[in-house]
C-alpha cells in the first residue's frame, strides 16, 4: 500500500509545520486552514479511519483526544472553545485515509457543519 502524505510526514520525508509531538502522534498544522487555528493530530500508527480502528487501537483513540486538547490550551483555544472534528468516508468529507482528528478553533463555528 503506497504511503499517505501523513505517513510522509511522520517518516520526514515532506515537511510540515508541527504543533506537537510524542510517541504515538504528531499535530500539525492545516495546509488550507479552515479558521484560524486549524491542527490535524495524526496516530503515528496507521488506521484508514475510525471505522476500521480495531480494539487494540482504543489506547491511541483515546490519546489522539487528549492530544487534540494539549494542544488546544498550547495553542490558547480554552478559554473561547473549539471543536474537534473526524471525517469519515465519501459522505464524511475523508479525503486523506489515515486517521486525523481535526482541531479548529479561534472564531465562533457555525452549527450544524456544511
Ligand atoms: P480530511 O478531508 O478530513 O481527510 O482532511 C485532510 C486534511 O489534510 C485537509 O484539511 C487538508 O487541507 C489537509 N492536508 C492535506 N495535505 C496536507 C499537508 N501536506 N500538510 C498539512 N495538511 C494537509
Amino acid at each position: 500500500m503506497p504511503k499517505t502524505i501523513f505517513q510522509k510526514i511522520i517518516d520526514r520525508e515532506i515537511p510540515a509545520k508541527l504543533a506537537h509531538e510524542d510517541e504515538h502522534c504528531i499535530a500539525i498544522h492545516d495546509i488550507n486552514p479552515q479558521a484560524p487555528v486549524h491542527v490535524l493530530v495524526i496516530p503515528k500508527r496507521h488506521i484508514a479511519r475510525v471505522a476500521e480502528a480495531q480494539a487494540s487501537d482504543q489506547a491511541v483513540l483515546g490519546h489522539l483526544l487528549l492530544s487534540a486538547a494539549t494542544v488546544a490550551r498550547k495553542l490558547g483555544l480554552e478559554a473561547n472553545g473549539f471543536r474537534i472534528v473526524i471525517n469519515n468516508g465519501r459522505d464524511g468529507g475523508e479525503t486523506v485515509p489515515h486517521l486525523h482528528v481535526h482541531l479548529l478553533g479561534g472564531r465562533p463555528l457555525a452549527w450544524p457543519p456544511g
